[in-house]
């Protein structure tokens, strides 16, 4: 989440008269920050987490999001720091986001307080909730979009979105917000088309009939399920990592190394089989927030392949041999730039470090979405609100990081991951990317792969029950670090690549072996014990032991008495699956409610 400046937003009409002035000093302001920051050495190890929650009323039978963000923050911005949490405004208005306050450092102890930390935030942000509000940590919400979703007072068809499903109310009431939604879709010409594929159950109208909506826009197929808001996307929940490099060259090393990686920890952590109220033949929602924030014009769409939302398009490493040997092999798809950006970078220093400037210059294609009038005009030796304008709006899987002052370096975050029902799963995910992380700088590890197989990668998570229907390419040689060497690469299953097999060594036990070799601090029981307990978790959701969570929020609804097996989630299985999920995130009987997610822990 950027920043949220005080201040005027402007409408897109003069919006766009400032896109170039934004874009200049935007890269101006980077350039400054390069030259602050780029001999920076041996920043210390550091991470921290970001976990996204939505706030539910249970009460009567009836689920209904809460919208009471505003008083529930302002509450949780007052506690003690003394705590070690920090609690952060999202785009929904019944959203809240934790983050510790301090980040976590490479002792061995801080792989079991993550955990620790995450049940003290959700403890805490719990104790300002009313009897009938929970705190729920759910990708997507079944019933978003459906009829009373939520304690709204606003009807559809508002001013900000015009959405046939969701009210203006619904989002963060920060000007921010709202300008953003209307902003994106004055900039396309229309409202964001977002589209999934329906799950055809047995009992499914073939062709498929959509109960919500009988008129749907041109172009758009009557087959799938549509959404035509920011906060369908947006509205989502999700989890990150953001890790801190010792230099500018190691974050951007970690950069590289785990872009790879992230759509098989998409597909992995698949929690959002249902949109709209309707079964979605997809377990992630991705691509749901990609088209709801797609601010390109049909026009541009011919030219420009991706949304602001979307997979990264180009590696960015200086001092790694195998990609600078290599470099439009695996840089494999075409990168779109920004000429003057490009120009502007390379005059200011950069003329020898071609990956970088592209990377800026391809986020800089895009246009900035919000302007506060009040801060048009800055210190650009000093801000980096032009800068950050244009880099937190493009939300890409992997993020690089600029430091923002002094005491913070050169950091990488790790952006695909589905937030998961309790805290035990979601520090099981964080940890063992921390992990693969720590593994991959010890060993030099080579993840390298043309980008166009990740891109590829990026589809199969999206293909319903990833675990047992798809299939990402890998490189089979990660261990090598021979920039002459010949890579091979294969298609793998979830399991394969997360286990190993014959051909490939497997993520774990990569893991496994690192933290069995000799360290100068041994790890402690206790830790090793937890970490075991995460690996396992994620071994047995990749064999598929274990069910992910869309498996098994699609077996909960198949069982419901209330389903006719025509893919259409009502209100009473909404309200039963939300109130099981929530019991499952608070401890409550948590794996006896969900056993085939968690049995043997
Ligand atoms: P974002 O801009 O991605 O929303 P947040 O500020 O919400 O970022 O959170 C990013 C995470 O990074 C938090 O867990 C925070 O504790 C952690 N963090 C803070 N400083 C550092 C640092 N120097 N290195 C690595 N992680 C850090
Ligand atoms: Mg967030
Ligand atoms: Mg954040
Ligand atoms: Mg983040």
């Amino acid at each position: 989440m950027g920043l949220l400046s005080e201040g005027t937003p402007l409408q897109w009409s003069e919006v766009s008269k400032y896109v170039d002035h934004v874009r200049e000093h935007g890269i101006i302001q980077l350039l400054h920050t390069l030259e602050k920051y780029k001999n920076r050495q041996n920043d210390p190890f550091l991470w921290g987490d970001e976990v996204e929650y939505i706030v539910v009323n249970l009460s009567d039978g009836k689920a209904t999001l809460g919208l009471r963000q505003n008083d529930i923050l302002g509450k949780l911005m007052l506690i003690s720091d003394s705590e070690n949490v920090n609690f952060h405004p999202e785009y929904g208005r019944y959203m809240i986001e934790s983050t510790p306050l301090k980040p976590f450092d490479a002792s061995w102890d801080s792989l079991v307080d993550l955990e620790t930390n995450m049940r003290h935030r959700r403890q805490i942000a719990s104790r300002y909730m009313t009897p009938t509000e929970h705190l729920v940590t759910m990708s997507s919400y079944p019933l978003l979009g459906v009829g009373h979703f939520a304690e709204t007072e606003g009807t559809v068809k508002g001013p900000v979105t015009q959405s046939e499903f969701m009210p203006d109310d619904v989002i963060n009431l920060h000007p921010r917000f709202p300008t953003l939604s209307s902003n994106i879709r004055e900039r396309r010409g229309k409202k964001v088309e977002i589209t999934v594929p329906v799950f055809h159950d047995v009992n499914t109208p073939q062709p498929w009939v959509d109960p919500l909506l009988k008129d749907r826009p041109v172009g758009v197929s009557s087959q799938e399920i549509y959404m035509d808001a920011m906060g369908f996307g947006m509205g989502c929940c999700c989890l990150q990592l953001t890790f801190q490099g010792a230099s500018i060259d190691g974050a951007r090393d970690l950069y590289d190394a785990l872009a790879p990686l992230t759509p098989l920890f998409l597909a992995l952590s698949a929690g959002s089989p249902v949109f709209r109220g309707v079964v979605a033949d997809q377990d992630v929602r991705w691509n749901v927030i990609s088209q709801s924030v797609d601010d390109r014009t049909d026009d541009e769409k011919k030219t420009i392949p991706k949304s602001r939302y979307d997979s990264i398009d180009c590696y960015i490493s200086r001092k790694n041999e195998i990609l600078n040997q290599n470099t439009d092999f695996y840089n494999d798809i075409p990168v779109l730039t920004n000429d003057k950006v490009t120009e502007q970078l390379r005059e200011g220093g950069l003329e020898n470090d071609p990956l970088l400037v592209q990377h800026f210059s391809h986020y800089f294609i895009r246009d900035p979405l919000v302007i506060f009038e009040e801060l048009l005009d800055q210190d650009d030796k000093n801000s980096m609100d032009h800068f950050e304008n244009i880099q937190t709006t493009n939300w890409q899987t992997m993020r690089f990081k600029p430091p923002p002052n002094a005491s913070i370096g050169w950091r990488t975050e790790f952006r695909p991951c589905e937030i998961q029902f309790t805290d035990f799963e979601n520090a099981a995910f964080c940890v063992v990317v921390v992990l693969l992380a720590r593994t991959i700088v010890a060993n030099k590890l080579c993840f390298y792969q043309p980008i166009s197989q990740i891109d590829e990668n990026m589809k199969q998570a999206h293909v319903r029950d990833p675990v047992h229907r798809a299939k990402f390419w890998v490189r089979l040689s990660v261990q090598d670090q021979d920039k002459d060497s010949k890579p091979v690469f294969k298609q793998l299953t979830l399991n394969d690549i997360f286990n190993g097999n014959d051909e490939y060594i497997g993520l774990l036990p990569l893991v496994r072996d690192y933290l069995k070799s000799p360290h100068s601090e041994p790890l402690p029981e206790k830790v090793s014990n937890k970490v075991n307990q995460y690996l396992d978790l994620l071994s047995k959701r990749a064999s598929g032991e274990l069910d992910t969570a869309a498996t098994w929020i699609r077996k909960f609804i198949n069982s419901h008495p209330d389903y006719k097996h025509d893919s259409i989630v009502t209100e009473k299985i909404n309200f039963d699956l939300v109130t099981a999920i929530n019991k499952i995130g608070s401890g409550e009987g948590w794996n006896t409610i969900a056993q085939s997610m968690f049995r043997g822990f």
